[in-house]
């Protein structure tokens, strides 16, 4: 790498030197892992679990000052050596610095303590095999007497040999693909009857469909799995480790919060370290803004990205204690691709490995950010300056780039290149929320009357019963009625199956949503098909479905989560141009890439009639609407 005067590396024996009358000690190991950095780094980042695996004590933060550029006051309790006593220790520690997936390291400055200073950087080198020399580091300069005659055995013996051993077991973890979360835990145990409840409630999932393979593995995980897990589960995260079908997970982790093996939680994320700032048991206590300590900055809520919902054992199962063995590690921030320190008027040369993407570069300072994409063949070198402003524009960056960070300010700023995209394993309040198990299970979750929250995009449904009115007329009321019950039972069962949930019902209309709009299309026929086939010599029933997507806002109305806003109003308007037996569109809908797909590949039963028309409230201009249906062809076979 290079090395000038004014360029510096990520390394930590350059940066931040302190003169002291002691020596400096500095240890080195070296050892080859057969697994690539790639595979390593999840493990061997996240060094929450790596202090844990190598015996550090728990660590707590000490928040009476307000540092800058990320800078943390922590603290610890050490056991002396000589007479048995716990010392407190305490320390700033400098943000962590890393390029993903090849090296992180971490200054601290002890002000109480043994210690004065320690650095620690750890490297991934990729070998041309593909496995990984991995090389660990770790200077420290004593602050006294007792440091000096410490550190040797402290370090040099105890912590070497724990280092060693981890480093090892992470190596054959990532070989084997396994998860660290059961196999490296210390022994736990379950609550004083812990064990009784969990088997007396499986039968009770069982019987409510979950599946008996993902009941062993969540039993599994409750039982032994690390307390750094349990604290926060997420249950996309799970089903992705355990090759299961998300949804299924999701549902599961719901009945088992109703069964009272978990509880649930809503986690307000901030969208800069994307770290949780509240976390709440009900959405009714979720606040619209919030403030994140770390980045300094007030939030507004939304479901669409901020409100995460996770879970954690009932303390009757099993007791999690909070516990913090690092806070600033690279897995803390995961989407961080890089970040580091640069002094005024100094540059940073980082090369990490990027995944094609969209990314920004920000300091903790400076107003807005540099957006940047990364493709394959995009630059292999590029200086990005922060001055008080940003360049503009889009500069496309390669897979494996050379990025210089040049500091022009008059202050220390922490450069920060992250993803834009927010990790698709985060079950959002927008997705949980419109599933019907959720509104089935948790049907009092709902938000203070007040408060209105954005749910991002969101697909709606209506429908209506075409010709009830003259139903009741012909058949009599209670007949009629019974029919109009069954019809809802039919469309819950369609929405159900597509991963949608019907929010309300007035008179003969139903009121649905979905993530995506080609499950809104989906239901919709799958509804229609079935009731124009009813069973026995009934008359078929013909359906009228509109169905729109865009952004909505949820609230509570009538003590239940409901949404509205345009998208809303207009998918209730097209249920009214629809005939029955067929499915009217807005363009979106229409053109929206998985609806296009399925209308191509159902060229034979499908068709989607565009039309223009002046719709209620709508008034400016004509709107362009697709009328999507079976065939004549198999409506004729559906009814012949
Ligand atoms: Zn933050």
């Amino acid at each position: 790498m290079v090395n000038q005067s004014k360029l510096r590396t990520i390394e930590m024996s350059t940066s931040g030197a302190v003169v002291t009358g002691h020596r400096e000690f500095h240890y080195r190991w070296v050892w080859h892992l057969k697994s690539s950095p790639e595979m390593l780094w999840p493990l061997v980042s996240n060094t929450d679990r790596f202090n844990r695996d190598t015996h550090v004590p728990k660590i707590a933060q000490i928040t009476d000052e307000a540092l800058s550029n990320g800078r943390r006051k922590l603290q610890m309790h050490r056991i002396t050596l000589g007479p048995l006593k716990l010392v407190p220790i305490v320390w700033y520690e400098e943000p962590f610095e890393w390029m993903q997936p090849h090296r992180f390291g971490v200054v601290r400055n002890y002000i109480k303590g043994p210690v004065r200073q320690m650095r620690v950087q750890a490297d991934l080198n990729r070998l041309p095999d593909n496995s990984t020399e991995a090389i660990y580091q770790v200077w420290i300069t004593p602050a006294n007497l007792l440091g000096y005659a410490a550190i040797p055995f402290q370090v040099g013996l105890l912590s070497a040999r724990d280092f060693k051993r981890v480093f090892h077991a992470y190596d054959r973890l990532a070989w084997e693909n396994r998860r660290p979360e059961i196999q490296l835990a210390p022994a736990s145990r379950l609550s004083s009857g812990g064990r009784e409840r969990l088997m007396r409630s499986r039968v009770g999932l069982r019987a409510q469909g979950a599946d008996e393979r993902l009941i062993d593995q969540l039993f599994d995980i409750i039982e032994h799995g690390d307390d750094l897990t349990l604290m926060r589960l997420r249950p996309y995260a799970l089903a992705d480790a355990w090759g299961a079908d998300r949804r299924a997970v999701l549902t599961l982790c719901l009945l088992a919060t109703r069964a009272n093996l978990l509880d649930l939680r809503w986690e307000l994320l901030c969208p800069q370290c994307r770290g949780a700032n509240e976390v709440d048991g009900h959405l009714e206590d979720v606040n619209p803004l919030v403030h994140c300590k770390s980045c300094n900055i007030d939030y507004e809520v939304n479901f669409e990205y901020s409100v995460e919902l996770t879970f954690r054992p009932n303390d009757s199962v099993r007791v999690v204690e909070d516990t913090l063995f690092c806070m600033g590690g690279p897995q803390v921030t995961p989407h961080i691709a890089t970040q580091g320190m640069v002094a005024p008027g100094e540059s940073l040369l980082v090369e990490p490995e990027l995944e094609p993407g969209r990314y920004r570069v920000r300091t903790m300072t400076l107003q807005g950010a540099q957006p940047i994409r990364v493709e394959e063949d995009g630059l292999a070198e590029i200086v990005i300056a922060a001055s008080g402003h940003w360049h503009g524009g889009e500069p496309v960056l390669g897979t494996r780039p050379r990025i210089t960070f040049e500091n022009t300010t008059a202050d220390a700023q922490l450069f920060i290149m992250e993803r834009l995209s927010w990790s698709d394993q985060a079950a959002t309040a927008a997705e949980v929320t419109s599933l019907q198990v959720f509104r089935d299970l948790f049907s009092n979750e709902a938000l203070r009357s007040n408060i209105q929250m954005s749910v991002g995009g969101m697909t709606v449904m209506f429908t209506d019963l075409r010709g009830s009115t003259r139903m009741y007329r012909e058949i009599g009321d209670a007949p009629a009625f019974g029919r109009v019950m069954d019809h809802f039972e039919v469309i819950r069962q369609a929405v159900i199956a597509h991963d949608g949930a019907i929010v309300k019902t007035l008179g003969d209309a139903v009121m649905a949503v979905f993530r995506r709009p080609v499950n809104a299309v989906l239901a919709a026929m799958e509804a229609q098909a079935a009731l124009a086939q009813p069973e026995g010599a009934r008359e078929p029933l013909a359906l009228k479905v509109g169905i729109n997507t865009g952004p909505a806002i949820a609230v509570t109305l009538n003590e239940r989560l409901d949404y509205f806003g345009t998208t809303v109003n207009l998918a209730a308007r097209l249920t009214e141009t629809s005939e029955g037996s067929d499915i009217v569109v807005s363009d979106v809908v229409r053109h929206d890439p998985e609806v296009a797909h399925m209308l191509d590949l159902r060229d034979v039963t499908c068709f989607a009639q565009s039309f223009a028309m002046q719709i209620r409230g709508f008034d400016d201009a004509p709107l362009r609407l697709y009328r999507i249906g079976l065939t004549q062809l198999n409506q004729r076979q559906l009814s012949g």
